[in-house]
Parts: structure tokens; sequence; C-alpha cells
């Protein structure tokens, strides 16, 4: 598909960032992007629309059956104003990742991003300058044939919203309370672990609810048929310090596969430090914190970068880490993740992406 096919509609009521705090994924801007598939057409009628509630079928197999992908991402105005997209290629194409474990039809990635692009200078005004803030991009993908049998969808809409979010820390990066999660589990090998599609998430809501109700901020998984390898820590990837070197578990098909976590891995090899990608199991951790080796654990992921845990209760132990403070390391894989995402810090791996690039589209309207 050509960015040529990409029909522009711009809205006729622009409204204003709002000048209040924003709450995550509460608030959107004047426009989104909408593309159909369909069987004879394959993926067509791509469009920016003014944003608007969507007319579906009461029948489209997503309400019933969940056939779904999403992502998520985000853009940030460097110091001289010009919005910078981090790594969104990776995005796109775990995105056909996910569509391939959820049987749904590839999409151009190349398209795809240059119909981001230019949806993000369409609603540029909506990216928010205050430190810390960014917009953030939520492309997803849903099954909308009126079918209630369960097979494939033959039908299937890709939609990206966009929506800016406040600065997820306000006073520094601040620890947070996990406990170990021991009956429910969020994926199997085999299953859909790996894809982001929204039955993880549904699947998850119970465990969280009642480590919420304890007082956790979030919990940590263990791997479904054992419960014993560590996962990931509530929609995060983890990372733990063990004396001088940081382990990670590894990609094992039921880990979603973070674009933060490949940034972190790659960040701390440039330092120079020693990442491991192994398995890990709570034991080990347990272990080795009460050997006192460990003094840093945190997760990754775009909505906080990194977020450092300052407490791991699992069964009647309770582990602390670094007296419940921000580490070091943590500290300067924040700084300089960040530092480089909002265009403050040169960018040794070329992951800024520039959004402001002219082409050729077809306004309409
Ligand atoms: C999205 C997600 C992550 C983090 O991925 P990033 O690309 O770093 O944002 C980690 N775990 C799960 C389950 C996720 O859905």
């Amino acid at each position: 598909m050509k960015s040529s096919l990409l029909k522009v509609y711009e809205s006729t009521q622009k409204r204003e960032l709002p000048k209040h705090e924003l709450e995550f994924g509460r608030t959107f801007t004047d426009h989104m992007f909408v593309m159909d598939f369909s069987e004879s057409e394959g993926w067509h009628d791509a469009k920016i629309v003014p944003y608007e509630p969507l007319s579906i079928d009461p029948a489209a197999m997503v309400f019933h059956y969940g056939q779904s992908v999403f992502e998520g991402l985000k853009a940030y105005l460097s110091p001289q104003g010009e919005p910078l997209l981090f790594r969104p290629e990776k995005n796109i194409a775990r995105l056909n990742k996910s569509n391939e474990r959820l049987c749904i039809p590839a999409i151009d990635e190349e398209f795809l991003l240059d119909a981001l692009k230019e949806l993000i200078q369409i609603d540029q005004n909506w990216i928010p300058s205050a430190n810390g803030t960014s917009l953030y991009i939520r492309p997803f993908i849903i099954s909308t044939e009126p079918f209630l049998g369960v097979a494939l969808s033959t039908q299937y809409k890709l939609i990206i919203i966009l929506s800016p979010v406040g600065a997820y820390y306000k006073e520094g990066i601040n620890p947070v309370k996990i406990a170990v999660e021991n009956e429910y589990v969020r994926a199997v090998r085999g299953g859909t672990g790996e894809a982001k599609t929204g039955g993880n998430y549904a699947s998850s809501l119970k465990a969280q609810e009642q480590a919420a109700n304890g007082g956790y901020a979030q919990v940590l998984w263990l791997d479904g048929v054992e419960k014993k390898y560590i996962e990931e820590v509530g929609s995060m990837n983890v990372f733990f310090k063990i004396k001088d070197e940081v382990v990670t578990p590894e990609l094992n098909g039921s880990i979603l596969n973070g674009v933060t976590r490949d940034s972190v891995i790659q960040l701390l090899e440039y330092w120079g430090v020693n990442v491991i990608e192994r398995k890990v199991t709570i034991e080990e951790i347990y272990e080795e914190y009460k050997k006192g080796n460990i003094d840093e654990v945190f997760g990754s992921g775009t909505a906080t970068v990194i977020s450092p845990v300052g407490q791991l209760d699992w069964n009647n132990y309770q582990m602390v880490f670094n007296n419940g403070e921000t580490g070091n390391l943590v500290q300067k894989v924040y700084e300089t993740l960040t530092g480089i995402q909002y265009g403050r810090l040169e960018d040794p791996f070329n992951w800024i992406e520039q959004v402001n690039v002219r082409r050729r589209v077809n306004k309409v309207g």
C-alpha cells in the first residue's frame, strides 16, 4: 500500500490540549486512523478521520471470542518542540507477530508507520510538553465480521487512537511493592503470552485485584506449568541485579517481548554490564536475597519506562531491596532511556525516529 492511498478528513472542530493534569488513558485527540480488511480487498480504505465512536454490529466476533491485538508506544516532544518516536518499527513488527498468533491478516509495516506519523503530525498540538509527559499511541485490531460461529473472522478494523498522558513519576521514580502470585497464571507456553492481545489482560485482572486489596502495586507472575520460574511483573518485563550481573527471564513463548526490555539489555551491554537472559526461579531470587546479593530489581515497559521494585513478598517471606529506595543502576537506566526518548541525550543506537517528514497525502474535505 502506498502512502498516497491514505485519505485525510480533518476535523472541523479542533479542541485544545487540556491544561489540567492528565490521567493515563482518559483523554483522546481530535483524530484517529482507521483501516479495514475484507477478504476481497485485503487491507484497504486507510484514512485519518475525526475521533468519534464506532458503529459496530453487536454480533461482531471480537465481542464474543476476543480475536484482537493491540500495541502501545509513545511520541515525545524534543527540546526543540519536534515530535519523536522511540523504535516504532519494533512495535509495528510486534503487531504483526501478534497478528500471526491470533490469525489476523498481516499489515504493511512501512505503510502503517507512515500513516502513524501522518496522524501524529495532524494532532501534533496534543503532545504535551511538560517534563515527563508524552502522547500515548494505541494501535489495535478487532475482528468485525457479524457471526457467532467460532471461526476466523473475514473482516477486521485497524484503528490508531492517541492519548496525551501526564508524567508517570511526579517526584522522582519510586519503588513499588509486589506480591508473588502463586495461584493464578498470566500465560502458558503454547498460549498467547507472547502476543499483545486483550485476553491476556482479562485473565490477569483477578490476581491484580487481589494484589491491590492486599496493598500491592502489581503481582510477579510465575510460569504456568510449575509455578517456579519468574516470567513478568504486572504487565512489565523484569530484571534482577544479582551481584555484578543483571538477570532477566529468557523469552520462552509465554513472556511478552518488550521493546523497553530489549532497549534495557542493549543499554546495559553498551555500558559493559553483563546481562544474562536465562530461566530464573523465585527460589533462586530468595536464596540470593538472603545472601545479600540482590540490591536492585525493576520492571520495564512503555508506560513507566522503568519501575523499581522496593519490596517483593513471597509466601511469608519479605524481600526488601536497597532499603526500598531507588538504586543507582535503575536510576541511571531510567535517566538514559528517557533522555534518549525525549531527544535530550545522544542516541548511539539510532532508536529515535523523526515524525515530521513531509509526504504526499490526499487531503479530502
Ligand atoms: C506491553 C507489555 C510489556 C512491555 O512491553 P514494552 O514494549 O516494553 O512496552 C511487557 N509485558 C506485557 C505482558 C505487555 O503486554
